[in-house]
């Protein structure tokens, strides 16, 4: 059996067409996972493709090509489906997109795998083997004990900056409402402790990115398992929610274990708009203190903001610029307020006549998809670009890296000017 297994990306990420370079590329795990779970009693030939580093030729012949998209690549993963339909191999999809979007997704593709696929992804192959192939897969509760340990080998690691990538856990304790983690993986869920220490040992080079949307989902097992990384010296890389600092002596562990770099979604400097969203464990007030603190002990801060809550005034840019480059965040993104289509917040919308698009490819947080509440979908788009434009000047770079740690400020630069790139083809 020939499996392909295509992480299909938007025009903006995508080889050959897109504005990021080599610089900015984590190399993903789902495909290399997926590709691990192919039961080896189908001796099948299996070939990954990551369109952010590899262009897909739909010539490639395949028995079954299987596809992950979020919400903005789901349109450009239905036009691949379609060709590889026509070349006469079966399709599946699975990810975010195709979970909350099921019927859609079956529309275009012959199978579609829902939520968590390390059971139901072997079944459904042994299932097309034998000829009886379903149209949908859910999973079934037990795949918390079968997670797997990606196939590396999959990897094409001199393309990303960083292909040292690992998780130990999946989905996120939090409930924000315009964010599909939880949506797609309902509960916070982590791996066996010894299994991902002896995965992340194994891995080339001093530097680890965990691709994770939160390390901190479970406090008792975060600090067990930052305990068990100290020994191994790495220095690594993750998200983490704000709260970090209510929990103890856990930051002090993280950094002691070779924490150098955090992202935070920050959000918002509004304590109103994080509560209307469901955010409410953030705290604005907080934040200059948290950014300080983790500078103190030489972490770089990667903050997010979305801009567009229902709450935002047209001074909002202007705020979040300042305090943005007052409080030095290292590596600073922005992304518009987006309701993803088969969120609680999409209908919200939907029924307030506001939904201003349904082309999910423009659900990519830089276009402007519904009507905000305080100004007018061009004042949030001259927003948008206005931020991008302002945080990545060359002076603001420079006042912003003069307060990251030593060791960070190549890094960061080097970041920043990749960021920048970025900003200007997207935001010109
Ligand atoms: S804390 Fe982050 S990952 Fe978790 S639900 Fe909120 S936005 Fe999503």
């Amino acid at each position: 059996m020939r499996i392909l297994l295509i992480h299909p990306q938007h025009e903006i990420q995508r080889f050959g067409a897109g504005v990021y370079k080599k610089h900015l590329r984590y190399a993903p795990t789902t495909m290399p996972t997926l590709a691990a779970l192919v039961p080896t009693s189908l001796a099948a030939h299996v070939r990954v493709i990551d369109e952010m580093v590899e262009a897909v030729d739909t010539s490639l012949q395949a028995d079954l090509v299987g596809f992950t998209a979020i919400t903005s690549a789901a349109p450009h993963a239905y036009e691949l489906a379609r060709a590889f339909k026509s070349n006469g191999a079966t399709t599946v999809m699975g990810g975010v997109h195709a979970t909350l979007m099921t019927d859609e997704a079956l529309r275009h593709v012959d199978a579609v795998v829902r939520g968590y696929a390390e059971v139901s992804w072997p079944r459904l192959l042994d299932d097309f083997a034998h000829g009886r192939m379903q149209r949908i897969y859910e999973p079934d509760g037990t795949e918390v004990q079968t997670l797997v340990t990606p196939a590396r080998e999959h990897i094409r690691k001199r393309d990303y900056v960083l292909s040292s990538t690992v998780e130990m856990s999946r989905g996120c304790n939090k409930r924000c409402d315009f964010c599909v983690t939880h949506r797609l993986h309902e509960s916070y869920v982590t791996k066996d402790i010894d299994k991902v220490i002896a995965e992340i040992r194994a891995l080339p080079g001093k530097l680890v990115a965990f691709l994770d949307p939160n390390l901190i989902g479970n406090i008792a097992y975060a600090r067990e398992f930052f305990t068990a990384l100290a020994p191994l010296k790495k220095w690594w890389v993750g998200c983490v929610s704000i709260d970090l600092l209510n929990h103890e002596g856990l930051l002090d562990l993280m950094v002691s274990s070779g924490a150098k770099g955090f992202l935070i979604g920050f959000e918002s400097l509004n304590q109103e708009a994080l509560n209307a969203v469901n955010k409410g464990f953030s705290h604005p007030q907080d934040y200059a203190y948290a950014i300080r603190t983790f500078h103190e002990r030489g972490v770089m801060v990667q903050g997010s903001f979305v801009l567009g809550f229902d709450t935002d005034d047209k001074g909002v840019f202007e705020r979040t610029v300042d305090f943005i480059v007052d409080n030095k965040i290292d590596l600073p993104q922005f992304t518009a307020y987006t309701p993803f289509p088969g969120t609680p917040l999409y209908d919200r919308l939907q029924q307030e006549g506001r939904i201003l698009s349904t082309d999910w490819s423009r659900y990519n947080g830089h276009d402007i998809v519904f009507q905000p509440k305080q100004m007018s979908v061009a004042e949030l788009n001259q927003g948008l670009r206005y931020v991008w434009q302002r945080t990545y000047s060359i002076p603001n770079i420079f006042r912003r890296l003069w307060g990251a740690p030593y060791w960070v400020k190549p890094a960061a630069l080097l970041s920043n000017l990749n960021f920048r790139r970025f900003m200007q083809r997207v935001h010109a």
